[in-house]
């Protein structure tokens, strides 16, 4: 099963839900969707099972079911957020080290909230998914804002804990850091620094997608799927706006990352 026709089915899945109020899927429709990807029914139904939580097999109809996001699912573990603790995934790093990561993340995100709201250019088509209102025209500037509410890597500068400072220089923004290096140890090769700071940090990240029943194996597989969502409004927005056809395929190449005005 391809990356398109797996969009292809999210998609479908997310508007037929929408559509029927319900998740109830029989086995024509199934059929009907393996389909439309020019698939076959097995491995649709498969990947349904496997990705999508939401969705089961309804066992009495030989159809599916959508279980609803609430509801427990008896096949697979979902890793929840709440369950994460940064301390006892990080129970590998010496205790110094941890002890500081602890306090950068939680300051970090006290403090990501407490600016929330300030400000005041904010548009585009890519939404930051901790609701704090931010958002950008630009997917790279999207996954940095993600990962200011999450931090995933951290540095903390071998040089400068290593002579015992309180507060040696840790950050969770690889720019930041060499920019650090470059300013303060400068008798050191800045990518040097770097890799000799790197802390190995288990981060936290919540693997349902906001949007739809998907779930992600990882934090980069989770900012690409969600940003496939904003691409897909973007253009479904805009193809209301020009009529379907062919010419929605050729503005979404041409008009890519841009913003839509109007
Ligand atoms: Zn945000
Ligand atoms: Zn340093
Ligand atoms: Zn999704």
């Amino acid at each position: 099963i391809t990356k398109k026709q797996k969009k292809f089915i999210r998609k479908w899945l997310n508007d037929f839900a929408k559509d029927q109020g319900h998740g109830f899927l029989a086995r024509e429709e199934i059929n009907a969707l393996a389909t439309l990807v020019k698939g076959h029914p097995r491995p649709v139904e498969e990947y349904i099972n496997r990705k999508l939580m939401n969705f089961a097999i309804n066992p009495s109809s030989g159809g599916l079911a959508m279980t609803g996001s609430q509801m427990p699912s008896a096949r697979t573990e979902i890793p929840s957020q709440s369950r994460y603790s940064l301390t006892e995934a990080n129970s590998h790093l010496p205790q110094e080290t941890l002890r500081l990561v602890d306090k950068y993340v939680r300051g970090y995100q006290r403090q990501r909230t407490r600016n929330d709201g300030r400000r005041t250019v904010n548009n585009g088509p890519y939404k930051c998914t901790y609701a704090c209102g931010y958002r950008t025209k630009r997917a790279f500037d999207w996954r940095r804002h993600e990962e200011t509410h999450e931090p995933q890597e951290l540095w903390l500068c071998h040089f400068c804990n290593a002579k015992g400072e309180q507060n040696p220089f840790l950050v969770n923004r690889k720019d930041k850091f060499l920019k650090h290096a470059k300013d303060v140890h400068k008798q050191y090769e800045p990518e040097t620094v770097l890799d000799m700071s790197k802390v190995d940090f288990h981060a936290n990240f919540d693997p349902k997608c906001p949007m739809c029943p998907e779930l992600s194996s990882s934090w980069d597989e989770r900012c690409k799927h969600i940003l496939q969502h904003y691409d897909d409004d973007d253009n479904s927005s805009r193809s209301r706006r020009l009529g379907r056809g062919g010419r929605v395929m050729r503005a979404r190449r041409v008009r890519r990352n841009s913003s839509i005005m109007g």
